[in-house]
């Protein structure tokens, strides 16, 4: 075991509670009590691949899909700055009629609709490195693409083939091109080991990541992986500390699946260094069909109500709900300057 390794090891073993407190004064001490709140928009349920793990994937026939079209992103955009919301992150499968000509086409209005205010963040799968420039150039601020698993082989057999070489090219690829970063894994698919939780966590620590997602895996019945194990919060909320520990100043949000495997899944993750929430602002009538796994809490308030509810479930926890934009703190002031840049030509575009 190489040295960073053997350190990882060392605090994975450490008493879950010590961990936890640990992990939560750092969070106090680096980011404060605020949450930054982002608005999801799931804005695509189709996708060409066919990962084992994903009740999106191509091959389930039972799922009914959708695609929101312009207008209904936008009036989503709308509705949320006018509540404030600082960042909108638009997620979806690898679906062929978004191509990135569209996807730029979009991303600029966002930024003519909230006066270069939001950042944009994109979690819509791998791309071309030429693709990733385009969007940058359009004012896209960040992109979420998780590595899933650091295990060459488990990755490659449950993302139906493709390899995590591949998935990591295009991680180096997106921070090549000036997005703020952000990935991470799944925790406790099936065939996760020690040796696999330690890699993870090793890997997101090597990437230097400004957001680290993770959540646990949940059993799909309609996918290849019906039956299996899903991931426990104590593994979840033990990743979630480690995490905060090994990159202190990361953007770290209490995921989805968390909250809707656990009654209190977000709250822990929250206590123990998360300092991000993102709730859904997709319109209510497609919530039900982003079904990557059953029993997501598909919230079925209006986006906005919710953001309400949050603010005062955060004041209860201790904690202050933040709308701003949230940028990565280690990101410098070149990229400041440089998304500055981009809001301006997007606008004077128009
Ligand atoms: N298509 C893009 C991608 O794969 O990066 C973005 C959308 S994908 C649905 C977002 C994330 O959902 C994945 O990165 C994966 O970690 C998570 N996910 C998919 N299926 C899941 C499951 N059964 N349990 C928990 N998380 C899941
Ligand atoms: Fe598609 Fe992403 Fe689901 Fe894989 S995880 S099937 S790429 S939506």
């Amino acid at each position: 075991m190489k040295t960073g390794s053997a350190e990882i090891a060392r605090l994975l073993a450490r008493p879950l509670e010590e961990l936890v407190a640990e992990a939560d004064s750092l969070r106090r001490l680096r980011h404060g009590d605020g949450v930054w709140i982002r608005g999801l928009l799931e804005f695509t349920n189709r996708c060409t691949c066919n990962c084992l793990y994903c009740g999106l994937r191509a091959a389930n026939g039972r799922l009914g899909r959708y695609s929101l079209t312009e207008e209904e992103i936008l009036l989503s955009v709308r509705a949320g700055f006018a509540r404030g919301l600082g960042t909108f992150v638009l997620q979806g499968g690898e679906d062929p009629d978004w191509t990135t000509d569209r996807l730029c086409r979009l991303v600029e209005a966002i930024k003519v609709e909230t006066e270069g205010r939001a950042a944009v963040t994109l979690s819509c799968g791998i791309k071309s490195r030429g693709d990733y420039r385009r969007l940058v150039a359009c004012g896209a601020d960040r992109y979420l693409l998780r590595f899933e698993t650091a295990d060459p082989a488990l990755h490659e057999r449950l993302r139906g083939g493709i390899s995590l070489r591949r998935r990591l090219q295009a991680l180096d690829d997106l921070r090549e091109e000036g997005f703020e970063l952000g990935s991470g894994f799944m925790v406790g698919l099936p065939g996760e080991t020690e040796a696999v939780r330690v890699a993870n966590l090793e890997l997101c620590r090597d990437l230097a990541l400004d957001m680290v997602g993770i959540g646990p895996f949940i059993a799909n019945p309609d996918t290849p992986l019906a039956g299996e194990a899903s991931g426990t919060l104590e593994a979840t909320v033990r990743m979630t500390a480690a995490l905060r520990l090994l990159l202190p100043d990361a953007n770290i949000p209490a995921t989805t699946a968390a909250g809707s495997l656990f009654s209190q899944g977000r709250e822990a993750m929250l206590g123990a260094g998360a300092n991000v929430l993102m709730p859904n602002v997709t319109p209510l009538a497609y919530r039900e069909r982003y079904l990557l796994y059953p029993g997501k809490d598909t919230i079925t308030q209006d986006g906005i109500q919710e953001l309400e509810a949050i603010a005062a479930h955060l004041e209860e926890l201790g904690r202050r709900a933040d709308l701003g934009r949230g940028d990565s703190p280690s990101r410098t002031r070149t990229n400041k300057k440089q998304m500055d840049q981009n809001s301006k030509k997007t606008i004077e575009k128009t």
